[in-house]
């Protein structure tokens, strides 16, 4: 009998999560200090971030950092998860590609968001805080990190963006069920957030306005880190785990991927099912492509500049070197809110300038159309934003059975779907449409950054 899926056991839950950053020939650009453009140093961070999470997201020269016992501990509940071999859809498309997908919506949240939650939960505490604060915008990284925090005893303030603190009250409960404060942003409870309140009563919220909130809050609040879920180096390497045990299972299912695919909002599950197959093209010049999946509303990997940008829109963090659309671009409103963001991270970033892994921008009625069919054929509903990477890995499929020859596809299953089942409404009742973003709306945006690089 064939095997559907590949599991492990708890014992083999990484040790150590894996930093790509030894392994890159050309090093990710520093973060600068937005105000002098001066490199930032880790001891920049201390005021705003964990020390040792200042200090992962630094460090260019250890190539694996232990994963502490108590991550491990908690990591149990969910992880492994499995690998499983997409037989159902494989049969739906009729194609001679072999397809993988790792289930990361096995997670209590519905999500590989924690993963890093966990782990950055875990680096507060040990070091003395007792308060941590956080932005979210649909909801899933607030929703890990609220379990996250209560596991580890810290007290969180979440501020949630207001449309989606109405529009999705399920994320908010679920937050609350955990024990978080979830605030609707702008809120009063902030010098930003009132001095936005007092010009523009009826604003409905931004995920900029809601990061300046976060980290206004934890800067005057003793004992107090801001946390982030995406983007940053660390949060990248705590993802690895999904790659190092797909790693072994694909082992296990005796192949090996000609491709690996993510969807990409600021990188996070990308990076965490990539790297570590990036890590044998890196070092034994393993023939492997590597496939970022965005929305073509949104897409920085395919139509963006490299170039410094501010982390949010209000220009307010360190700017970064990335591939972005601009901090000012305003994302058509998709249902796939985890990857409206504007940029993608450093790592990533360079990883892309230097030709060592590719993108592809998907639209938003392919992905609904990807995620039906292979809910249809595996049983399970995705979240909007994996079905880009599902779509994807069909166009893979696709292109195999054109050309007649085999290939073995590995994507990320990033998230399931079941708290946007009010998206699929819209779909289902042809209430959807696309959404494209000119190069002219690109070129405009990115021209008013300031050319640093
Ligand atoms: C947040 C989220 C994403 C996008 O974030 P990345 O950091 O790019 O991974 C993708 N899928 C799901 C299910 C998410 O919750």
């Amino acid at each position: 009998m064939s095997t559907k899926k590949f599991l492990l056991q708890e014992k083999d839950i990484p040790m150590a999560w894996y930093n790509i950053v030894p392994d890159m020939v050309n090093k990710p650009l520093p973060p600068l200090n937005p105000q002098t453009h001066q490199p930032m140093t880790e001891e920049d961070f201390y005021p705003l971030f964990a020390r040792e999470l200042a200090h992962q997201e630094m460090n260019q020269t250890d190539r694996w950092i232990e994963i502490p016992e108590e991550v491990r501990d908690l990591y149990k509940i969910w992880r492994p998860t499995p690998l499983v071999r997409a037989y159902g859809l494989e049969k739906a498309l009729d194609t001679p590609a072999h397809i993988y997908f790792k289930n990361e919506s096995v997670s209590p949240v519905g999500s590989h968001k924690l993963n890093s939650a966990i782990a950055q939960a875990y680096f507060c505490k040990k070091e003395g805080v007792t308060n941590i604060t956080t932005e979210t915008g649909a909801g899933q990284w607030g929703a890990a990190l609220s379990y996250a925090a209560k596991a580890f005893g810290l007290e969180l303030a979440v501020y949630m963006v207001k449309v989606s603190y109405h529009q999705k009250p399920y994320r908010r409960s679920i937050m609350q069920t955990f024990g978080a404060q979830v605030v609707a942003s702008p809120s009063m409870s902030t010098r930003a957030g009132r001095k936005i309140l007092t010009d523009h009563p009826n604003y409905q919220g931004s995920l900029g306005t809601a990061i300046s909130e976060a980290v206004e809050l934890a800067m005057q609040t003793p004992n107090c880190k801001y946390t982030l879920g995406s983007v940053l180096n660390h949060v990248m390497l705590h993802q690895t785990v999904i790659g190092l045990e797909a790693e072994k299972q694909m082992e296990m299912a005796g192949e090996y991927p000609d491709v690996v695919i993510g969807c990409f909002g600021g990188g996070s599950n990308f990076s965490g099912i990539a790297f570590p197959f990036l890590r044998h093209k890196l070092t034994e010049g393993k023939d492997i492509r590597i496939i970022a999946a965005e929305p073509a509303s949104c897409p920085k990997l395919t139509r963006g500049a490299f170039q410094y940008d501010f982390g949010d829109e209000a220009g307010y963090t360190p700017l970064l070197p990335m591939f972005t659309l601009g901090h000012n671009f305003e994302p058509s409103n998709i249902h796939a809110g985890g990857l409206r963001y504007h940029g993608a991270g450093s790592i990533v970033s360079q990883l892309r300038k230097d030709g060592l892994m590719d993108a592809v921008d998907i639209q938003q009625l392919d992905t609904f159309k990807a995620a039906t069919l292979f809910a249809q054929a595996e049983g399970i509903i995705p979240a909007p934003e994996s079905s880009h990477a599902i779509a994807a890995a069909i166009q893979e499929a696709e292109q195999a059975k054109l050309e007649g020859t085999p290939r073995t596809i590995l994507f990320n299953l990033s998230g399931h779907g079941l708290i946007d089942m009010a998206s699929y409404d819209r779909y289902l009742s042809n209430d959807l449409q696309n959404y494209e973003v000119t190069d002219e709306d690109v070129a405009r945006n990115v021209e008013q950054l300031e050319k640093i690089i």
